[in-house]
């Protein structure tokens, strides 16, 4: 089995974040025939990590890729579409896992002379759990990096085009859930119960204007409410709960503590102001990615006669790799998935096939950017 028939075998059997002990079993398999020096798998869950050369004679450079699908029903009629029914390849991580899959064949061909390469195959990314559940992984020492470096295809920038940015490239962001209580009456009586009404639709309207009223200037502030929810629909009651969900983002982690300790007094002050009792809490928590210069520098060297291209400002979207550059000098960038195809997350998108190659180039081109091969 090649690469291009891994991301297909892939593609037609995804997973969910947390679930995916089909596709890491195939990932094992594949890699069995290469035989890395260094194979652990159960990582953070369902994660696996191969290993070529030695971490005695240098350092070691970690490249990352994403084992979960999303739960998205695919529409494409291709002979590898996926066979589950609700869940699909939307987020091209078929795609990644098949370049690292190119990079361990190109690996165990020429292997490391002074150093090593991990190769990691992270689970739950979507979800935001995965990369730290590896890394709190008491297995985490066997691979501990000093350098890190992960990809993520980009549908809307010309294919093949490798996108940079130092700083940060993707954005901190969590989702927040406000719960209000009051108490319930007579939908005749309202005056003798705490309806919610009013202060959950004052926070629908402070969360949907934060950037503006927060103040935190300079970089990206961004809520979004993502939903809301008053009473049972009961006609005969005057509603005690309501419930409003927020997606917050920032450029950085420390912007991202004002966020929420600016939200978190205003729900405060509002639920304070109608006498009702409020809880805060935050689901899917992602760091900002935040890349090293000096990383950024290296791909740029490495692929200055590939196509690519610096971009002005951050993406707004969330990736939980920042968790490995907390830890280790290391860079994610983007690999463009070609213009006027379906973007990420759509029911309709599909990996480019022609990226594993160019994907696969640009890897082993960074690492030999650090390592001597045989
Ligand atoms: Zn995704
Ligand atoms: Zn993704």
């Amino acid at each position: 089995m090649d690469s291009i028939e891994l991301r297909h075998e892939l593609h037609r059997h995804p997973e969910l974040s947390g679930q995916e002990s089909g596709t890491a079993a195939r990932i094992a398999t594949f890699f069995a025939a290469l035989r890395p020096d260094m194979v652990v798998t159960g990582l953070g869950g369902t994660g696996l990590a191969f290993g070529f050369g030695s971490d005695a004679d240098g350092p070691t450079l970690l490249l990352r890729c994403e084992l979960d699908a999303l739960p998205i029903q695919e529409t494409n009629q291709m002979a590898y579409r996926s066979a589950t029914a609700g869940a699909s390849h939307k987020c091209g991580h078929d795609g990644h896992m098949a370049i690292l899959a190119q990079v361990g064949v190109e690996l165990a061909k020429h292997r490391p002379t002074n150093g090593r390469v991990v190769l990691l195959y992270q689970p739950a990314e979507e979800s935001g759990a995965g990369a730290a559940a590896v890394i709190a992984d008491r297995d985490f020492e066997r691979l501990r990096p000093d350098y890190v470096f992960g990809l993520h295809n980009l549908p809307g920038f010309p294919l093949g085009e490798v996108v940079l940015r130092a700083g940060t490239f993707a954005c901190a962001s969590r989702g927040m859930i406000v719960r209000l209580k009051g108490k319930t009456a007579h939908a005749a009586q309202p005056e003798t119960g705490v309806s919610p009404a009013s202060a959950m639709c004052r926070l629908v309207d402070e969360f949907n204007n934060l950037a503006e009223r927060t103040g935190i200037g300079n970089e990206l502030v961004l809520a979004t409410v993502v939903g809301a929810h008053l009473g049972d629909n009961s006609f005969g009651i005057a509603p005690d709960t309501a419930a409003v969900y927020a997606t917050l983002r920032s450029e950085s982690d420390t912007t991202m503590q004002k966020v929420v300790s600016h939200c978190e007094s205003l729900v405060a002050e509002v639920a304070a102001a109608q006498r009702l009792s409020a809880e805060v809490k935050y689901e899917e928590i992602f760091s900002a990615t935040i890349n090293a210069a000096t990383a950024v520098d290296a791909i740029e060297r490495s692929c200055h006669d590939l196509p690519h291209t610096r971009v002005e400002q951050p993406f707004r979207w969330s990736e939980d790799f920042g968790r490995f550059t907390r830890i280790a000098e290391g860079a994610f960038f983007g690999l463009g998935a070609g213009t006027g195809r379906p973007q990420l997350h759509n029911d309709d998108y599909d990996f480019p096939d022609e990226l594993i190659e160019t994907g696969s180039r640009v890897f082993l081109r960074i690492v030999d950017n650090y390592l001597q091969r045989a």
